[in-house]
C-alpha cells in the first residue's frame, strides 16, 4: 500500500452516517440524521420532470442558472429589502455544506484563526483544519446555548480571520436575536474579520421569531458569505443544491475555487426551482409547517421522562435524559437504538472536547406516524 499522510488525522466517520447505519441495521426509527421522511412537494417534482422533458439536461453556467439567481435576488429583496445583483453576487452550489467549504477555502490562509461556537455542525472544523487554519472554540452557554460575546471579545486577535454563525442552529434549535446582531456589529467593526453565516434552516423558524439573516444588514453583508440549502427547506435533502451570497469582490474569489471543483450543478432542478421559488406562500408557510411538527413531537414526548430544552428553529429538538440514564450521551444513544429501536444523535459529538451535557438531539421533521411510533417506544424507557 502506498503511504499517505492524512490531512485530517483526527477525523473519523461522521456521526450521521454512524447513527443512520446503526438505525438501518437494527431497523430502528431514525430520529437521528436530519432529513424528512415525508414526500417533498409534488409540483416541484413535476417542474423537474418538465425541465428534463424540455431539454434542460446540459451544463448551466458555472455561476448557476441565471433565472434561478434572478428569482433568488427577487426573493431576498422581498424578504429583506436588500438589493443583490444576481449576476455577480449569487452562486449556485451543490448543497450548503459545499458552499461553506468553498467560502472557507476562498478566505483562509495557513495560521488564520476562525471562531467557531460549539456545539458545531460537524463539517465546520475539518473544513478549517484542511485549510491549515486554526479553529478557536467557544462554548455556547448551556442550557440556553447563547453566545457569550465577552468570550468572543477575549478570543479575538490580529489572526482572527472569520467568525462562523449558524442560525437557526444545528444541533440546538437556538436562533440569533437582534441583541446578538448588535454585539456582532460591535465586535467586527474596524476589523478585517469575515463572517460565515450558515442559514440553511432560514425559513424553519418558529413562534414568529424573525430570522436574523446577514442579508438584512448591509454593513454585515459586506463581510459575509451567506450559505443556503434548497434541500433543507424544500424537504429534498438528497438534491444537494444550495447557494452562497456575498459581495461582488468576494464572489469573484469564491467562484475561482468553485469553478475547478464542481463547475456547475444539476440543471433540471435549477430550472424547476427558478419557477417554484416565485411562490412566496410555499416558503413563507414552512415555519408553521415545521412548528406544528415540533409542537406535536413535544406534546407526545411530554409523557416520557425526557426533559426538553427550547427549540426555536431547524429540524431539531434537544432533550435531557438524566432521569432515565446516567451513561455518556453516546452510550445512551446507542443503547436506546439497540434496546428501544429509536436512533438519536448524541450532542457531545459536536464538541471537539467531547463535552457531555447528557443531552441527545431528535429530528422531528418526520411524518406524524413516525413520531407517534417513536414516542410509543420511548415511553417504555425507565418503566
Ligand atoms: N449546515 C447545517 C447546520 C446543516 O445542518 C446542514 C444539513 N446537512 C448543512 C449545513 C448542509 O446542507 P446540505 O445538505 O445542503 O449540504
Ligand atoms: N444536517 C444533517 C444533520 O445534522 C445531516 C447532514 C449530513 O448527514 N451530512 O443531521
Amino acid at each position: 500500500m502506498l503511504p499517505i499522510q492524512s490531512k485530517l488525522p483526527d477525523v473519523g466517520t461522521t456521526i450521521f452516517t454512524v447513527m443512520s447505519s446503526l438505525a438501518a441495521e437494527l431497523k430502528a426509527i431514525n430520529l437521528g440524521q436530519g432529513f424528512p421522511d415525508f414526500q417533498m412537494n409534488e409540483e416541484l417534482i413535476s417542474l423537474v420532470d418538465e425541465a428534463m422533458e424540455n431539454g434542460f439536461n446540459q451544463y448551466v453556467p458555472m455561476q448557476g442558472y441565471m433565472p434561478l439567481r434572478e428569482t433568488i435576488a427577487e426573493k431576498i429583496h422581498s424578504l429583506y429589502n436588500t438589493n443583490i445583483d444576481p449576476d455577480s453576487q449569487v452562486t449556485i452550489t451543490p448543497g450548503g455544506t459545499y458552499a461553506i467549504y468553498t467560502a472557507l477555502t476562498t478566505v483562509l490562509q495557513p495560521g488564520d484563526e476562525v471562531i467557531v461556537f460549539e456545539p458545531a455542525y460537524d463539517s465546520y472544523i475539518p473544513n478549517i483544519v484542511i485549510n491549515n487554519a486554526k479553529p478557536v472554540l467557544i462554548n455556547l452557554k448551556f442550557p440556553e446555548y447563547k453566545i457569550d460575546w465577552d468570550e468572543v471579545r477575549k478570543k479575538i486577535n490580529s489572526k482572527t480571520r472569520m467568525i462562523m454563525l449558524n442560525s437557526p442552529h444545528n444541533p440546538t434549535g437556538n436562533v440569533l436575536r437582534a441583541e446578538d446582531i448588535e454585539e456582532l456589529r460591535a465586535v467586527v467593526k474596524d476589523t478585517n474579520i469575515f463572517i460565515l453565516s450558515d442559514e440553511v434552516y432560514e425559513h424553519l423558524i418558529f413562534d414568529n421569531v424573525p430570522h436574523q439573516s446577514m442579508l438584512r444588514y448591509p454593513d454585515l453583508l459586506e463581510r459575509s458569505f451567506v450559505c443556503f440549502s434548497f434541500g433543507k427547506i424544500y424537504h429534498c435533502t438528497g438534491w444537494k443544491l444550495g447557494y452562497c451570497i456575498t459581495t461582488q469582490e468576494l464572489t469573484k474569489e469564491f467562484r475561482k475555487v468553485h469553478q475547478f471543483n464542481c463547475f456547475s450543478c444539476h440543471s433540471p432542478s435549477q430550472v424547476a426551482l427558478s419557477k417554484y421559488l416565485k411562490n412566496k406562500e410555499a416558503y413563507l408557510s414552512l415555519g408553521n409547517f415545521m412548528q406544528e411538527k415540533r409542537d406535536y413531537f413535544r406534546q407526545l414526548m411530554s409523557a416520557t421522562k425526557f426533559i426538553p430544552l427550547p427549540s426555536y428553529g431547524s429540524y431539531f429538538q434537544i432533550y435531557k435524559y438524566g432521569e432515565i440514564g446516567d451513561e455518556s450521551d453516546t452510550d445512551f444513544a446507542i443503547r436506546i437504538t439497540k434496546e428501544y429501536g429509536v436512533a438519536t444523535i448524541p450532542v457531545s459529538v459536536f464538541y471537539q472536547s467531547g463535552k457531555d451535557d447528557k443531552v441527545v438531539r431528535f429530528c422531528f421533521a418526520k411524518k406524524k406516524e413516525t413520531l407517534e411510533k417513536a414516542v410509543e417506544r420511548l415511553l417504555k424507557i425507565g418503566r
